[in-house]
C-alpha cells in the first residue's frame, strides 16, 4: 500500500501533491522503499536520500525513482509508518 501524498514535508507541511514516483535505494541484494514524492520534490528527495546514505542512516547503494501507476484510487490508504517523512525547512 502507497500513501496518497508526497512523502515531503515544506516548512513543516505535508506537500498536498499525489505521489508519482517511488523512491528506493537499490544494492547488490535488495531494495528498500524510502518514501514516495511528487514530480517536483524529485531531486530534493534525491539529495535527502543522499545526505541520509552520508550520515549511515540509509543503505548504500543507487537510488531509483519508479514511477506510480495508479490503477483506480479508491483502496489507496496510507501507512506513513512505512515510509520516512522528508523535511525540508
Ligand atoms: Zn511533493
Amino acid at each position: 500500500m502507497l500513501p496518497d501524498r508526497c512523502s515531503v514535508l515544506e516548512k513543516g507541511k505535508q506537500c498536498v501533491n499525489p505521489p508519482e514516483f517511488i523512491a528506493s535505494i537499490i544494492d547488490d541484494k535488495d531494495e528498500y522503499m524510502i518514501g514516495v514524492t511528487c514530480e517536483k520534490h524529485k531531486q530534493i528527495v534525491s539529495g535527502k536520500i543522499e545526505i541520509l546514505q552520508n550520515e549511515g542512516k540509509a543503505h548504500d547503494g543507487k537510488i531509483s525513482f519508479a514511477p506510480i501507476k495508479i490503477v483506480g484510487t479508491d483502496c489507496v490508504h496510507a501507512d506513513m509508518d512505512d515510509f520516512i517523512q522528508i523535511d525540508i525547512k
